[in-house]
């Protein structure tokens, strides 16, 4: 049983923060830029909630934070209450946020000049995988750091890997969400034909799923796409986030993404109709205006 605290208890981080108390076993300490959601986390699960990152990483074995984007990251770790400050020699530092592989390498070499570790761990699986502790993690970091908190993370994880260097994690993830973006286009175009061409989707998605059009987007989202229900799951303006990471770190090894960065342009189309909350799969909501 280890130390542990976790920074941001938003759609993953809450489920998340739960299964390292109740699978877990750990001594665990919340923190939540709205304290209201701490407080509910521990009114749930027990342990205790910290007023600022800082407060939260005192003497803890690991901190865990899954928070937005670069700049949130930036504040929860090197911010003026940031955790960075707190941190005890040998600790690990395990970032769950989809953020920029440059970051990772930033946050890792102000670890290590703190003397403690800085693991990229960013997570596939979405909503019900965090809720359901089956999230698939990739990570960027050294070695020995990685196998103690394998051990932590396995309490929301059904695989975790580490995938080479410093920002090893994000690049991994980038190539997960590259291969999302071009299936979901696919997916909606053949969902929107089918129903052009007046065919059975139901029988339709049993048969074909069978075959080599087979999805994971196909078997989980098919239902809602042709229902046009967007209003759940892994938000577009995340999505966007996630694909501006994805052309930007093109740009700089030279990766050519034709497809990824016009899927980017549809989704912007999906924001300008409403649908910054809309599950990813709305891309078929623009064929069907
Ligand atoms: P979310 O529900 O919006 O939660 C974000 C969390 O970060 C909240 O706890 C928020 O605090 C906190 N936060 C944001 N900016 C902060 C700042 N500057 N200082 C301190 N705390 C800050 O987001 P989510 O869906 O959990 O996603 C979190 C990360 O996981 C993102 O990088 C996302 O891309 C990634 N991810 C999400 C999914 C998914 O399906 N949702 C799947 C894979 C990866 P408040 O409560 O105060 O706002």
């Amino acid at each position: 049983m280890a130390k542990v605290a976790f920074l941001g208890l938003g759609v993953m981080g809450y489920p998340m923060a739960g299964h390292l108390k109740t699978k877990g076993g750990h001594e665990v300490t919340v923190y939540n830029r709205t304290a209201a959601k701490a407080e509910k986390w521990v009114r749930q699960f027990g342990g205790r909630s910290a007023p600022t990152p800082r407060a939260a990483a005192q003497g803890q074995d690991f901190v865990m934070a899954c928070v937005g984007n670069d700049d949130d990251l930036r504040q929860v770790t090197l911010g003026p209450e940031g955790a960075f400050a707190a941190m005890g020699k040998g600790a690990v530092f395990v970032d769950h946020t989809t953020a920029s592989a440059e970051i990772a390498r930033e946050l890792h070499a102000a670890a290590e000049k703190g003397g403690f570790h800085f693991i990229d761990a960013p997570v596939s699986g979405g909503q019900a995988g965090a809720e359901n502790g089956v999230l698939t993690v990739m990570c960027g970091g050294d070695a020995e750091p990685f196998v103690r908190a394998e051990k932590v993370i396995a309490a929301y994880a059904r695989a975790c890997t580490l995938m080479g260097a410093p920002g090893s994690g994000q690049l991994a993830k980038m190539v997960n969400q590259i291969c999302i973006a071009g299936l979901v286009q696919g997916l909606a175009e053949g969902l929107h034909f089918a129903k052009k061409a007046g065919l059975d989707i139901d029988k339709l998605i049993a048969t074909i799923s069978k075959g080599a059009a087979q999805s994971w987007q196909m078997e989980n989202r098919y239902q809602t796409m042709v229902a046009g229900k967007f209003d759940f799951g892994f938000a577009v303006d995340w999505m966007r986030k996630d694909l501006g990471i994805c052309l930007s770190e093109a740009r700089k090894n030279g990766a050519r993404l034709p497809v990824t960065a016009l899927v980017d342009q549809f989704y912007a189309q999906v924001q300008a109709m409403g649908g910054r909350r809309w599950d990813t799969s709305s891309l078929i909501a623009l064929l069907e205006r």
